[in-house]
């Protein structure tokens, strides 16, 4: 049994009151257990964070920058071990646990430029003699909360551009795979992090409510579910507090008549079930426009029906099983209700069994055809993997039936027409487009973010938004004697 503790100034650090079991979603077995921090204890991971921001804030972005290049070098090092863990409690198989790495590596790689990130704007002569500047400076203490379905990848969008900046922070992860944000913790202490600069306090609502309203804290990024992204950015708004709040999506994938469809079906089959459909940029709908449905729901139909599904340690697989006994109950109690509002469930994965993995929480993939609009299959996301196919006679449906979903984080279009490619990407409602991409997520050096009740806040993650985000930009104005003229000026100065 593990103990999931917390990292607090340089060291694991012992819960003292709550904590919660922690489990092998491929075999369903207990594996340890995690604490889950009082609010004092998250105020002292505040106050430690505080405390190490005035000498960290005074490091200078070169030093910074080279405690990131050694961290890239120790998660390279020890990437079988991190993404033995990341199976093990998350479940995904274990080369999509290596990718989600690499991933959250290519946001490390991005901050060790931090030098250059930070630079300001410098103009002589704003007026005579008179010169003018800008800095970005950190914040100070900064919080993380995030989702269980990247538990490296995610805390990498923040932690590496927010302590690059200069900035202390604070992580509260998902208490259902803890492992690896204390790994990470680790490694950046072994990196040579100075004590207090990165902190994991393991918790739920009750640590997460002390980081949305201390005052000590002047800026929050969440990513997971909708309600709860809503919920932070309200409440930390109110508080004074900057936030960015990555909530949840449903990603549709228009494939027109003139795609080329071997690749449309690879495309989907990788983006709707991969991961076992619980990422936030997973394609859950197929929009089939015109005459193109019948042959997609043919070509589809074998290769959802022969996912090869198991423990994600084993090699050659394709999915993993859900994160928990809870979920999976969720899962199938959507393809029940889709199977009750009358969409066709042309394969059926609820009664999927696993050799060997008996107690896991395994569903096959599911593929539903005829799904329509007023469905709660469609209009929910389910976070499993159960792709939905919609029917449409021609684009504008489609567009107008995209644009109409609450969420907008991922869309993608498979086509060959180059004009209908351009018009999509210019009029669909959705953060992040593919044009025969299936999934379109922003490498690490652009932002990565959704529209609609998929992010709440002006700025997404990571690239030139994440340095935006952690850091604040303060304007200077200066002369020197010479450049003063005599006497006092009572009206608006202007330059002259
Ligand atoms: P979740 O919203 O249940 O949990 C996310 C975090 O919030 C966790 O750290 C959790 O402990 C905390 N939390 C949960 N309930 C809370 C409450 N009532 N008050 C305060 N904090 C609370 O999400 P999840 O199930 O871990 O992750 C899956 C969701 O995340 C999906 O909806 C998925 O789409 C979304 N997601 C979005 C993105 C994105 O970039 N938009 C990326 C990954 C995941």
């Amino acid at each position: 049994m593990q103990n999931h503790t917390h990292f607090i100034n340089g060291l694991r650090t012992e819960g003292s009151e709550r904590s919660q079991p922690v489990f092998n979603p491929a075999t369903g077995e207990q594996t340890g257990v995690v604490a889950l921090a009082s609010a004092a204890e998250t105020e002292k991971a505040i106050a430690v964070a505080k405390a190490a921001f005035p000498a960290w804030k005074e490091t200078t972005p070169l030093n910074r920058a080279r405690v990131m290049f050694r961290f890239k070098k120790l998660v390279e090092k020890h990437r079988d071990e991190l993404a033995g863990l990341i199976t093990s409690e998350h479940g995904k198989v274990y080369e999509d646990a290596c990718g989600e790495l690499v991933r959250g590596l290519e946001v490390v790689e991005f901050a060790c430029g931090i030098p250059h990130l930070l630079k300001g704007e410098h103009t002589e002569n704003v007026g005579t003699a008179v010169d003018a500047w800008s800095v970005n400076q950190p914040l100070g203490v900064v919080a993380g909360i995030t989702p269980f379905n990247f538990p490296a990848m995610v805390p990498m969008w923040m932690f590496p551009i927010a302590i690059a900046c200069g900035n202390t922070f604070v992580l509260k992860p998902s208490e259902k795979d803890p492992s690896l944000p204390m790994r990470l913790a680790e490694l950046l202490k072994e990196a040579g992090l100075p004590d207090g600069v990165f902190n994991v306090v393991n918790g739920d609502k009750e640590s997460v409510d002390v980081l949305l309203t201390h005052p000590d804290v002047q800026a929050v990024s969440f990513v997971g579910s909708t309600p709860i992204a809503e919920y932070i950015y309200t409440t930390a708004s109110a508080h004074g507090k900057r936030v960015q709040a990555l909530g949840g999506a449903k990603n549709h994938m228009v494939v027109m008549p003139d795609a080329d469809l071997d690749q449309a079906v690879n495309a989907l089959m990788g983006a709707a079930y991969g991961s076992a459909g619980e990422r936030c940029m997973a394609i859950s709908v197929a929009v089939a426009v015109g005459d193109v449905a019948d042959k997609l729901i043919e070509k589809l139909t074998p290769k959802v029906a022969e996912l090869k599904i198991g423990n994600g340690k084993e090699k050659g697989l394709e999915m993993g099983p859900l994160i928990s006994r809870e979920h999976l109950a969720k899962v199938k109690g959507y393809v029940n209700k889709g199977v009750e509002e009358g969409a066709t469930l042309v394969v059926d994965g609820r009664d999927l069994k696993v050799p060997g993995c008996e107690n896991g929480y395994f569903i096959g993939g599911c593929l539903f055809d005829n799904v329509t609009a007023d469905m709660t299959i469609y209009q929910e996301e389910i976070f499993g993997p159960v792709l939905c196919v919609v029917r449409v006679p021609d684009y504008k449906t489609a567009v107008e039936l995209i644009n109409a979903h609450e969420y907008g984080n991922g869309t993608a279009i498979f086509t060959r027409d180059g004009d209908c490619a351009r018009q999509y990407a210019n009029e669909i409602q959705v953060g992040m487009v593919g044009i025969n991409v299936p999934i379109p997520v922003p490498m690490a050096f652009h932002s990565f973010g959704g529209w609609k009740r998929s992010l709440f806040g002006p700025l997404h993650m990571h690239g030139p938004d994440g340095v935006r985000f952690y850091s604040r930009r303060k304007a200077i104005t200066s002369r020197w004697p010479t450049g003063i003229r005599s006497g006092a000026e009572f009206v608006m100065p202007t330059m002259k």
